[in-house]
């Protein structure tokens, strides 16, 4: 109801300085000069309703629109953490292979080394041990000779030489235990 003439508001007045609800009195006093900016109340809620419709569309618009854009952004975010996974699968498998590779050449090297170092032990031990038989069979040898020189006479020295010599000779090669009769 009109506050001024107690009617009902029926009309309204767009006039900018107005912009406000009126009743059929209100129009021929405060808005008389405002006649071609007035309309009724269904022309004017029509306007706000097609209005705020308007702004309903842009938001659901909107919303589509954003909806598509986060789930871009959401594919993208489960992406890098499969890419990121994935690439540190791949670095893990990569280091074990090469640590494999490594650890097997140094194995590896350590056979060959060992294998050389046994060759070269072995070598050695050999030669050592005909130094030694050398060495005792020419001990064996110059007591031989001491004993026999000992026991015998100049004429059996000379008899028996030959012998002792042959003696001596096997004793070298052989390197079994000799004794002169
Ligand atoms: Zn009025
Ligand atoms: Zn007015």
């Amino acid at each position: 109801m009109c506050g001024r003439h107690s009617q009902p508001l029926v009309l309204y007045c767009n006039e900018k300085s107005c912009e406000e609800l009126a009743c059929s009195s209100c129009v021929t006093e405060k808005h008389k000069n405002h006649i071609h900016e007035i309309t009724d109340i269904p022309n004017k809620a029509q306007k706000i309703k097609d209005t705020m419709r308007e702004f309903e569309k842009k938001c659901t618009q909107s919303e589509k629109c954003l909806d598509g854009k986060i789930n871009i952004k959401k594919d993208l975010i489960e992406e890098i953490r499969i890419t990121s996974s994935e690439t540190i699968k791949e670095i893990d498998h990569a280091h074990d292979q090469v640590l494999q590779k490594v650890t097997k050449a140094a194995e590896e090297l350590k056979q060959d080394v060992l294998q050389h170092q046994q060759k070269q032990l072995e070598l050695v031990v050999e030669e050592h041990n005909q130094l030694m038989k050398r060495r005792e069979t020419n001990i064996k040898c110059a007591n031989l000779i001491a004993d026999f020189l000992k026991k015998n006479d100049d004429v059996n020295i000379i008899r028996k030489s030959s012998d002792v010599q042959k003696t001596l000779d096997e004793s070298k090669s052989s390197g079994s235990k000799a004794q002169i009769k």
